[in-house]
């Protein structure tokens, strides 16, 4: 098993260094190297994405990120930002399945805006398209057209674009409570009409699997007023980009939410939903949680070994239920830790 390590900018190098030793604790022959992306691959390569780090990245069997960017970079040109380098990377991998939970542990039902018996207990997968759609159809552009400018953009999918997003989406309901929710507009969308079709045919494929379709305003609704009727949805690029970012936000704490982007092998990549935090970055306070549970989806979803994914996650729910928190999601009556004691306390937990 070969990891890419690559910690990135600001807070990066400290939260990836506590989901490493979490790895090295299960001792489970793991091959790991380091390489640089993002703005420190700038500082050192002048390229956020070099070729030192392709080759590792391309030759490894999944990678672990941090985050990357800073206002340090934030005016160098569009080539020589670090959010070129992470675009670069998904590309370079055909990374196309975004797999992002949102889970509520119950010790943290009170970081939620939402009442605690609304989402106390959540545990829902958002599987979001993130190659194809509005974001890369063509035509785009803005041009004048009868003397005034108009903007333009596609949203296109194929069918094989569908199947292999679904295909992902019920597969993940399998290894979970075995629903998969569509969203889709084909009410008004030609493309989702053929989404929604896509979907459907594929469902005989699936009998163990519970198929529902929803159309995305309903969905943006039913995700605040009763969450955990969700199991695994999945939809489209756009669609995706939006909900997953609001059901990120139903557990209130960011520092603890995961992800996972995948090829059309076992591959991926693995990085914590949240940026690089630079307002704490080399202060020791960030939360390691996210990229320590994002380790554990590499463990499941790259190499299959879901017994030691559950054994960090259950690591992890110890570690909360036994009182540890950082600033981010300190409440008083908690004991409050920096990145490093939070690492300690998972491995003394595994
Ligand atoms: P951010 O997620 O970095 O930070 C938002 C807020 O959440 C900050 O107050 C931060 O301190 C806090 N926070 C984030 N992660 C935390 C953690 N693990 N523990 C404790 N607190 C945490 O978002 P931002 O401030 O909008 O962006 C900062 C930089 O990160 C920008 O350069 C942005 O481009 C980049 N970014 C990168 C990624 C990525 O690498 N995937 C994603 C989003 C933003």
């Amino acid at each position: 098993m070969k990891i890419c390590v690559l910690p990135g900018d600001g807070i990066g190098p400290e939260i990836t260094a506590q989901a490493v030793r979490v790895l090295q604790a299960l001792d489970l022959r793991m091959e790991m190297e380091e390489a640089l992306l993002g703005g420190c691959a700038v500082d050192v390569a002048s390229d956020p994405y070099p070729e030192a780090t392709r080759k590792i990245a391309q030759e490894a069997d999944a990678v672990l990120l941090g985050a990357v960017g800073g206002p340090q970079w934030d005016n160098n040109p569009r080539e020589l930002r670090p959010e070129r380098g992470l675009l670069g990377i998904r590309k370079h991998l055909g990374l196309f399945a975004n797999l992002r939970p949102a889970i509520l542990y119950p010790e943290l039902a009170n970081a939620s805006t939402l009442k605690p018996e609304v989402v106390a207990g959540l545990d829902i997968l958002i599987v979001r398209e993130l190659t194809g759609d509005i974001y890369f159809g063509q035509p785009r552009g803005i041009e004048v057209r009868n003397g005034e400018k108009v903007g333009i953009n596609t949203m296109i999918y194929s069918e094989s674009e569908i199947r292999r997003i679904a295909k992902v989406a019920f597969e993940a309901a399998r290894r979970r409570n075995r629903k998969v929710c569509s969203v889709d507009k084909m009410n008004v969308l030609e493309c989702t009409q053929l989404w929604r079709d896509v979907v459907t045919s594929m469902a005989p494929e699936y009998p163990d699997v519970e198929l529902s379709h929803m159309l995305v305003d309903n969905a943006a609704m039913q995700l605040v007023r009763n969450p955990k009727q969700f199991d695994v949805m999945v939809t489209g690029n756009m669609f995706g980009d939006i909900l997953s970012d609001e059901a990120s936000m139903l557990t209130g704490s960011i520092g603890m939410l995961p992800s996972a982007s995948l090829d059309a092998g076992n591959k991926g990549l693995y990085e914590p939903c949240h940026g690089s935090a630079p307002d704490i970055a080399g202060k020791g306070i960030a939360n390691p949680l996210a990229t320590i549970l994002s380790a554990a989806m590499m463990l499941r979803y790259t190499f299959g070994m879901e017994d030691a994914a559950s054994r960090i996650e259950s690591a992890v729910k110890t570690v909360l239920a036994q009182g540890y928190r950082t600033a981010d999601i300190y409440e008083s009556g908690t004991r409050k830790v920096g990145t490093r004691e939070m690492g300690d306390a998972v491995l003394a937990a595994l």
